[in-house]
């Protein structure tokens, strides 16, 4: 069943009618359902589950798609763990209740203060991706008197996703080490005797549909695997990174769960190697909208209509970002003809232009609409661009729902910025 069903016409997230929400928390907002994201875990681990060669896979969610510590909590109850890429990142994991030992640590830049709180959290593990990462690394944790376990992220020169800027296994993109130097750093890092070597990972994109260019990064992936073993080096987990993709707009392919789970499985055989996945979009990106109110209608004399919005690329940024499409809708249309839209936000840029020539029912000053699909790098990615505030995040889980992130107060903006003494009375304290 769909998260956001309709009923007489009225749009709900699960049980609750999204004019509910509106009217208590206030537009805009984003509405999240418990249900969807627990089905998309479902589903993902469903697909695994008839593999034989995938014996209890780490599912480590992307926080970066969400990390409201009330999503986390949800996941972490269906027993995900978490991929993260900050230390803001572990503390939402661990705050949203997942243990340390389902923690891996991603990421292209970590800083020694970060790497001192993962190797100090215990994480599973921490994915290194460059040479003076793995230096610093040994530094940080011979200083801790700990021996963290870590992978070994590759570039497979492959990339593959929606977009130029969320492919990240290309050979010209800024993520791990390309495979003929992952030998040579797998085995300083198992000399080094700081630090153990579990494993390789990779992740060479986002919104992934097509599981073809998996397929290939896989394999040299699984190639790599016999290399070192045949250089008597021991690998004992293989981290595929997330990248799955998911249905925006009506027409687009379906999330290839099989498929994916076949490749996987495919990868792994024979391996014995415990299997971890980040998938982030496809299992957040469906259980969540952006509920908005028309501001108005702005009519032009060439026919042209603007429906302006009091959500903006502030509150979600992928279409100005990545000229993503999200599907929106009237949240209860009334039946007064269909007009043809370019749906704008408020915001002093034409970049925020949310969709464009969107056929939707007639709409008026006041209207309530939904912009679907904005689970994932919806509430995570704003900014508080023309001083707007950070939108609030509900969750509803059948017929509870309750705020999970509150409209910050709008002197909070003010209170942040102490105002430099020596300016005097020229600005206001
Ligand atoms: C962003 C990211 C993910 C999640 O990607 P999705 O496309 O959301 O599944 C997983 N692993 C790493 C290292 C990432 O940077």
């Amino acid at each position: 069943m769909t998260p956001f069903p309709r009923r007489d016409g009225a749009l709900h997230a699960e049980s609750i009618a999204l004019s509910t929400i509106a009217r208590e928390v206030g537009p805009p907002v984003y509405v999240y359902s418990a249900g969807g994201f627990r089905a998309q875990a479902r589903r993902l681990r469903e697909a695994l589950a008839p593999h034989p060669d995938i014996v209890d896979p780490l599912i480590a969610f992307a926080v970066k798609a969400n990390g409201n510590r009330s999503v986390l909590s949800v996941l972490a109850a269906e027993g995900l763990g978490a991929d993260t890429v900050s230390e803001g990142e572990i503390r939402r994991a661990l705050a949203g209740g997942v243990p340390p030992d389902r923690i891996v640590f991603s990421g292209v830049g970590k800083t020694d203060a970060e790497l001192a709180f993962a190797v100090a959290t215990g994480v599973r593990q921490i994915n290194v991706e460059s040479a003076p990462e793995l230096e610093r690394l040994i530094s940080v944790a011979r200083e801790q008197s700990r021996v963290p376990d870590i992978a070994i992220r590759v570039n497979p020169a492959i990339g593959a996703g929606g977009h130029a800027k969320i492919t990240t296994g290309g050979a010209g993109d800024k993520f791990g080490v390309p495979v003929a130097e992952a030998l040579e750093l797998y085995a300083r890092a198992a000399a080094s005797g700081a630090v153990r070597p579990a494993g390789l990972a990779c992740h060479i994109g986002s919104q992934i549909t097509d599981v073809a260019p998996l397929r290939s990064a896989f394999a040299v992936m699984r190639g790599l695997v016999e290399t070192l073993r045949g250089e008597g080096l021991a690998i004992e987990r293989l981290d595929l990174g997330g990248g799955l993709g998911v249905p925006y707009r009506p027409g687009d392919p379906d999330t290839p769960f099989d498929a994916y789970a076949e490749v996987v499985a495919e990868t792994v055989r024979d391996l014995d190697v415990q299997l971890v996945l980040e998938p982030g979009r496809v299992i957040a990106a469906e259980a969540g909208v952006l509920l908005s109110r028309v501001i108005q209608v702005t009519e032009r004399p060439d026919g042209r209509r603007f429906l302006v919005l009091d959500a903006a690329m502030n509150d979600l940024s992928r279409p100005a970002l990545y000229d993503a499409e999200h599907e929106v809708v009237a949240v209860a249309p009334d039946g007064e003809g269909e007009v043809i839209y370019d749906v704008v936000g408020p915001v002093c840029e034409t970049g925020d232009t949310l969709a464009r020539g969107r056929l939707l029912p007639a709409l008026r000053a006041g209207d309530l609409v939904a912009i679907l699909t904005a689970g994932a790098y919806g509430a995570t990615m704003a900014s508080e661009y023309n001083a707007r505030p950070l939108v609030p995040e509900v969750l509803v889980d059948g017929d509870d729902w309750a705020v999970i992130r509150r409209r910050p107060d709008p002197d909070a903006f003010l209170e942040r910025e102490p105002v430099a003494e020596w300016l005097g009375s020229t600005a206001k304290s």
